[in-house]
This record gives structure tokens, C-alpha cells and sequence, in this order.
């Protein structure tokens, strides 16, 4: 029986391409004692993924070219001989880009069936949820009336970010690349909404949406957006380096202002992280996030691809902007629906 795949085919250079995948054709497994066979249904695209394609050192391994690409997906339970999962089981974990999977449990998460939709659990209940969460509330700390800047701000991670941070009552600007994604904003509550795309000036834009400065930046972008955040630092600011997509496919490191005076002036904390580093606390976000989105305090769009063949193209879109919100392949129903 089929069991499509997608394999790295090279490693790319500069923006990777349809080229860079490559689908096979597998059979399809059978479980042995403890395992089970995995059907999967959504598949998430996320910007990191693009530095695994890369023979980097990094905090992941790099994909190896000629082997299935993997990431986080959410799969059910379709053939079982675990004694824990049973058929019908819906589960989440990192699982390669394939249509089934076996799996020993190990690292799989199950997810309740009779909440909120299952592939929020890749998106505000998964791991950009925990993403926004922890790296905005353990390490911007917004108060009440703070200014915070969010890049990134109609993505998984952004439209999070500055929901949260309107939770905690602070005043929040966000850029995003469309007219689209800043009237999104708007309705999400964002106080101001800029296109970096289309505003001629964005160290201006952001200026004059910043009239009290910035005391919180969350960072999903990294380069012109971040050097124009930069110039309007208070003192105490907090920055969230969460991501810098705007880098990821350069060939060559981009160099630009350094910033390391402006961090000093202003006695600015600039923090680094990764969200596995809150690993231990991830029930306390998941548990959070589920109560927000339970009260309606915090919403969550989805752009949907469908089909498995699809997988490719709906990652390259990332880097074209084409999300708003979470950007999911949904690959197949589930059986037990
Ligand atoms: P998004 O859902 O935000 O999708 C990517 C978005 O990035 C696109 O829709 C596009 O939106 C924007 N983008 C693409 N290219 C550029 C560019 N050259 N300049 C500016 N914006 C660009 O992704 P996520 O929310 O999943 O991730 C956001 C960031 O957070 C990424 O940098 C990611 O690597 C990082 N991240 C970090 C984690 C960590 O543990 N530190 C964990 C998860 C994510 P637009 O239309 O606005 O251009």
C-alpha cells in the first residue's frame, strides 16, 4: 500500500525551491509489539525548518539530504499493538513528512478530541503558542501601558505575541506584509498596524506609532524592522530575539548598524531563546493558552493547504509571506470522524 514521502533532495543555497524536495514512494509499515501506525493528518511548515536544510550548527541536528524531512505533525492512531494507544488516538509529535508513520509512543503527546480544533495543537496550543508565551511573558514582561513592538505580527508566533501582550494591558504595534494582515491586526486589537512592504519610511512609521518609545520588542524578523526598533529603545527596554526570517536564506551574513550601543545606553536586556528551553513548563503554557482561547480572550487563524503533494509549496510560501496566522498542510481526515 502507498506511503508517500518527502525527502531533502539537496541542501539549498539561498531560497530553497521545489527542487529542494523530493517525493518517494514507500510501503506502507506494519506495527510490531509496542508500536503503532500513525496516519497523518495535518503537517505543520515552520520557518526553522529552513535552517535544518542547512549543514549547520544549530540548536537541532541538521536534515540529512536523501531522508525524510520531519517536523511537527498531527497524526491518529490508526493500526495499534501499544498497550497505551489505542486506535483512534490522536496524537502530536515530530514525525517525518509521510503519510504513515510507526511510532513507538515515545515523544508523542495525545490530544483531546472534544476541545478546541486538533491542529490548534501545532499552532496556538503547539509549539508557536508556547513560542509567544514564554518568550513574551518570561522575557519582555510587559506592564500595563508599556509600548510593545512585535515583527512577524500576523504569523503563528506574532498574532500570539501581541494578543498576550494586550492581555497584560500593554499598548501594541505590529508589522506584518500585507494591507490584509494589518486590517487583521486591527481586529485582533492591535493599537497600530504598519506594511513594512508598502510604508517608504519604516524607522518613521515605527516612530510615530511609538510615541512613548518601546519598552518591549518581540523579534520574529531581525533586519530593517529590528535596526529602526533599535533608535527607539527606553531604558529597561526588553527584547524577545525570537527569529530573524528576514536572514534565513541569505548567502552571506547581513551586516548592519551595530546596535550593542544603543543596548548599553539604554540599559536594554536583549535575550536570546528557544522555546524547548521552557520544555518543563509547557503544560502551565499549554494549560494558559487553552484558557484564553476557551474564554475567546485569544484567537487564532489558519491558512490551510490541503493535500500531502502540497507540503513543499506551502513551506516555500512562508518565505512569501502567504500565511496568516498558522501555516498547516491538511493532509487527511481523521478515520475515526
Ligand atoms: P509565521 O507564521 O510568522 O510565518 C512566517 C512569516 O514571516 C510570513 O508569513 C511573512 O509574513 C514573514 N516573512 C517572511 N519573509 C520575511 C522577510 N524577509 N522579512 C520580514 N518578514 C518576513 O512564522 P512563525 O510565527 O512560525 O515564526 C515567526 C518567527 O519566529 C520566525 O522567525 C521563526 O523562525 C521564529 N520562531 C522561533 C522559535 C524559537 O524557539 N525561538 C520558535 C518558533 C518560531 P509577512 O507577510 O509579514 O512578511
Amino acid at each position: 500500500m502507498s506511503n508517500r514521502t518527502i525527502l531533502l533532495a539537496s541542501r539549498p543555497q539561498g531560497k530553497p525551491t521545489p527542487d529542494t524536495f523530493r517525493f518517494e514512494d514507500r510501503e506502507r509499515p506494519t506495527p510490531s509489539k509496542g508500536q503503532v501506525l500513525l496516519k497523518t493528518l495535518y503537517v505543520s511548515v515552520d520557518p526553522y525548518m529552513r535552517g535544518r536544510m542547512s549543514d549547520a550548527k544549530s540548536y537541532v541536528p541538521p536534515f540529512e539530504v536523501g531522508q525524510p524531512i520531519s517536523g511537527g505533525v498531527v497524526a491518529e492512531v490508526v493500526e495499534s499493538q501499544h498497550p497505551e494507544l489505542a486506535v483512534g488516538t490522536v496524537v502530536t509529535g515530530n514525525l517525518p513528512w509521510q503519510e504513515y508513520s510507526l511510532s513507538d509512543g515515545k515523544g508523542l503527546t495525545p490530544v483531546p478530541t472534544d476541545g478546541p480544533p486538533i491542529s490548534y495543537y501545532l499552532g496556538v496550543l503547539g509549539m508557536p503558542g508556547l513560542t509567544a508565551y514564554f518568550g513574551l511573558l518570561d522575557i519582555c514582561r510587559p506592564k500595563e501601558g508599556e509600548t510593545v513592538v512585535v515583527s512577524g505580527a500576523a504569523g503563528a508566533v506574532g498574532s500570539v505575541v501581541g494578543q498576550l501582550a494586550k492581555i497584560k494591558g500593554a499598548r501594541v504595534v505590529g508589522t506584518a506584509g500585507s494591507d490584509e494582515k494589518v486590517a487583521y491586526l486591527k481586529e485582533l486589537g492591535f493599537d497600530e498596524a504598519i506594511n513594512y512592504k508598502t510604508t517608504p519610511n519604516i524607522a518613521k512609521a515605527l516612530a510615530d506609532a511609538c510615541p512613548n518609545g518601546v519598552d518591549c520588542y518581540f523579534d520574529n524578523v531581525g533586519g530593517d524592522i529590528t535596526d529602526a526598533v533599535y533608535d527607539l529603545l527606553n531604558t529597561h527596554a526588553r527584547i524577545a530575539l525570537c527569529g530573524q526570517i528576514s536572514t534565513y536564506n541569505a548567502e552571506k551574513t547581513p551586516v548592519g548598524p551595530r546596535p550593542e550601543g544603543k543596548l548599553l545606553k539604554t540599559s536594554s536586556m536583549l535575550q536570546g531563546f528557544i522555546v524547548s528551553n521552557y520544555a518543563k513548563r509547557f503544560p502551565e503554557g499549554v494549560r494558559e493558552l487553552t484558557q484564553w482561547v476557551e474564554q475567546g480572550k485569544l484567537t487564532f487563524e489558519e491558512t490551510f493547504t490541503e493535500g500531502f503533494d502540497q507540503i513543499p509549496a506551502a513551506f516555500l510560501g512562508l518565505f512569501a509571506g502567504e500565511n496568516t496566522g498558522k501555516a498547516l498542510v491538511k493532509v487527511a481526515e481523521p478515520n475515526a470522524a
